[in-house]
């Protein structure tokens, strides 16, 4: 077999330059083949979905949005050591570390903490390594249905602490889980 014949896919057809005879000129056979592949794919299950209005049920090892976590007294855990940022691939994570002032010690649970904390969701493949890479467990891809709004303005998919933080609220009402259990 020479290489000029050899097809990866299997599917390689050959093609000529014969002239088409008056039967094939009317196209008649060619639209009758499309129609019933058309008509095949009517009585074939449906892979696509009504959205919103259905929705699909999520894997159970889905990594949605990113949080920044708090700790049991509602405090911010990230220490802006920057190993998330180093460890991602997509290089979405920027942030810029500040010294805590002793008046903000019920804000952050370390001696430093980021003011700015950004990642940028157009460049995020949602691997899970600055969850993997972070010694303060302050970081976390959220398991439940929290996913990244659609929007066509590329600024707005930078997503700043006030929408990686993890809610106060949420916060006391894992506290008090934590405590009942
Ligand atoms: S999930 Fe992966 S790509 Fe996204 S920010 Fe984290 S390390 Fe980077
Ligand atoms: S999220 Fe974790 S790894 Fe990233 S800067 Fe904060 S403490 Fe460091």
């Amino acid at each position: 077999m020479s290489l000029d014949t050899v097809s990866l896919s299997g599917r390689k057809k050959e093609v000529s330059n014969k002239k088409m005879t008056f039967w094939e000129s009317l196209y008649l056979v060619a639209i009758a083949k499309g129609l019933v592949i058309t008509i095949r794919h009517l009585f074939k299950r449906k892979v696509t979905i009504k959205y919103p209005e259905q929705k699909r049920e999520f894997s159970p090892v889905y990594r949605g949005q990113h949080m920044l976590m708090r700790d049991d007294e509602g405090r911010e855990r990230c220490t802006a050591c920057g190993l998330c940022a180093l460890s991602c691939p997509a290089e979405a994570i920027t942030m810029k570390a500040e010294e805590r002032k002793p008046e903000e010690k019920h804000l952050y649970r370390e001696e430093k903490y980021a003011s700015i904390y950004e990642i940028n969701m157009l460049r995020c493949i949602f691997c899970g390594l600055c969850e993997e890479a972070c010694p303060k467990q302050a970081i976390y891809l959220t398991k439940s249905k929290v996913i990244v709004k659609s929007n066509s303005n590329r600024e707005d998919f930078i997503y700043g602490k006030d929408k990686l933080v993890m809610p106060l609220e949420m916060a006391i009402q894992n506290t008090n889980q934590n405590k009942a259990s």
